[in-house]
């Protein structure tokens, strides 16, 4: 079937698509995204190895705090141990001439055993010099003002005393003073044994240590007084530090933790780890300022993070010009639509005008031909019938000539709209054959069939009454000829259906015109 709207290529509507992210939108977020996600990994693995950092400069200080405490413990238990010896033989044999003689030499190997031992001292219950590890006795040295021979005067308990570091009268030296009391056989003070234990032996111990510039170790006894510290300084010896955090909130917590607070005597952050011993009444405490740990993974952040930013700074303009690219290709895409779209729009502009006839609207000589062989066809394969109706105005010559060729032309067109509304089925068609013909192809009709349609397109101009003086009915008439067969391959060609249409035709104007003919027969 071909009828004028069959041409029509337009394309079905469709339901509106669901509305898209438009690419350039999308593109765009990846690109943030990728950069937000490089430099949250970045602040992740930054934080992650800040925190190992810390943790590993905490297991450093508890180790070396262990450390510090174990030296200590063993440097005082050996002079202590000495101490204890003296303390039973004095108590026993008392220190008659004949003793003290044993007693010094004792004494004297004591001290070059023990590389700690600055000296080893006897004094009597008045504080006066008894025996000692020096060479000679001084005649007439009284030590009764000192700390250790106080305290021990004063109190009866039998322990060990570890006084504040002093200065020796004998040498100069800083040291430090472990002191036992012992009893006369009434149990009254019998005078004081003293070891006094070299700062240095401490200070070459703690100087092994890499504690960087601003670590910190110190001994110091449980009341909070400092008895040596790294780095070593006079004024710090024997300072009081029991109003520090350490000794007023931490230790009366634990007796040994690790904690990072700010030091109250040089305002460093620290990460300090203490510990108080079990047998001596000390504190020992290491710390390494985190300033200085946290130096190398400062350094190493600036320069990832430089790295990082150069990467962002590069994606991100990688991605900018991409996403215009982007934008410029969607940009053409749609021009290109649009291009094509108004091409397609005037393409079945053009498709139409060149089916269709100019004056009268009706299908065109051309498409009258196409859709003559496709139903010539149809109707061969069908075995239908297939009809045509030819058309012609009656006397237009002289209707041009009485009435003008615009009016001519209006007439024509008043016409073609009776042709046109008499067909009725979709593959009939009626179109403009030339000049003041038209012509009503109807597949599937047989000449009664054909003769209907004619009469009443016929009727229906009739009764229009168009004014016509030229024409013998005074109105504007038409006469048609009318041909309808079965085509059968081989026998028929579609121009044996215009001709036999056209003479029947040709017979209706001889008849007298405002008539309509039937074709006498043709070949089978
Ligand atoms: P007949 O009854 O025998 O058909 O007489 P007729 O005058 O119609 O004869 P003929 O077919 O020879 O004349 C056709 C005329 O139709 C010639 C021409 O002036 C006129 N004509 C053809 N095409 C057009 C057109 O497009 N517009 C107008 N106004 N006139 C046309
Ligand atoms: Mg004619
Ligand atoms: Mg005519």
């Amino acid at each position: 079937m071909t009828t004028i709207t069959a041409i029509n290529t337009e394309r079905p509507t469709q339901a509106p698509a669901p509305k898209k992210l438009p690419i350039t939108t999308l593109a765009i977020g990846f690109v943030v995204l990728v950069c937000i996600s490089l430099i949250l990994i970045q602040v992740w693995v930054t934080w992650k190895a800040r925190e190992v950092q810390l943790a590993e400069t905490e297991r450093a200080t508890y180790n070396l705090a262990r450390s510090i405490g174990q030296h200590a413990y063993d440097t005082i238990k050996g002079a202590d141990t000495v101490l204890v010896g003296l303390v039973e033989r004095l108590e026993v044999e008392g220190f008659s001439e004949s003793h003290l003689q044993r007693f010094h030499a004792l004494v004297v190997k004591r001290v070059e055993e023990l590389p700690q031992l600055h000296g080893i001292f006897v004094y009597d219950q008045a504080g006066n010099w008894v025996v000692n590890s020096q060479p000679e006795l001084k005649k007439g040295a009284n030590n009764s003002d000192r700390e250790y021979f106080i305290y021990h005067r004063d109190h009866t308990d039998r322990g060990v005393h570890i006084g504040p570091p002093i200065k020796s009268k004998s040498t100069g030296e800083w040291i430090i003073t472990v002191s036992r009391r012992f009893n006369k056989s009434d149990g009254s003070f019998g005078g004081v044994v003293l070891a006094t234990v070299k700062m240095s032996y401490f200070k070459k111990f703690y100087e092994q240590f890499e504690i960087g510039n601003s670590g910190a170790i110190f001994v110091a006894l449980n009341q909070g007084i400092i008895l040596l510290r790294r780095p070593f300084e006079e004024k710090t010896l024997g300072k009081d530090i029991s109003q520090f955090p350490l000794f007023r909130e931490y230790l009366p917590q634990a007796r040994a933790a690790t904690k990072t607070f700010t030091s109250a005597q040089d305002g460093v952050v620290r990460i300090n780890s203490y510990r108080q011993l079990d047998e001596y009444p000390l504190v020992v405490s290491a710390a390494l300022s985190r300033d200085e740990v946290l130096a190398d993974w400062k350094s190493n952040t600036i320069i990832h993070a430089i790295g990082v930013g150069c990467l962002v700074i590069v994606l991100a303009f990688i991605g900018s010009r991409l996403i215009r690219q982007i934008a410029l290709r969607v940009q053409a895409e749609a021009e290109l639509v649009r291009a094509r779209n108004s091409l397609e729009q005037l393409n079945q502009t053009l498709e139409k005008l060149a089916m269709q006839d100019g004056l009268t609207g009706l299908a065109n000589r051309r498409q009258f031909d196409i859709a003559l062989k496709d139903e010539f066809s149809r109707a061969m394969r069908n075995a239908s019938s297939l009809a045509l109706i030819m058309i012609d105005v009656d006397c237009f010559k002289q209707y041009n000539d009485i009435y003008g060729h615009a009016a001519g032309d209006e007439c024509l067109r008043a016409i073609s709209k009776v042709v046109a509304a008499g067909k009725h089925r979709p593959g009939d068609l009626s179109a403009r054959y030339g000049g003041e013909e038209m012509v009503v192809l109807l597949p599937g009709t047989d000449v009664a069939g054909a003769m209907k349609v004619a009469e009443s397109i016929r009727q229906a101009i009739y009764q229009l009454e168009l004014k016509h003086s030229g024409n013998a009915t005074g109105v504007v008439t038409i006469s048609a000829g009318i041909d309808a067969f079965v085509p059968v391959r081989e026998n028929n060609q579609p121009l044996e259906l215009i001709q036999a249409a056209d003479k029947a035709l040709y017979y209706a104007k001889s008849q007298g015109r405002n008539c309509i003919r039937v074709s006498n027969g043709h070949p089978t």
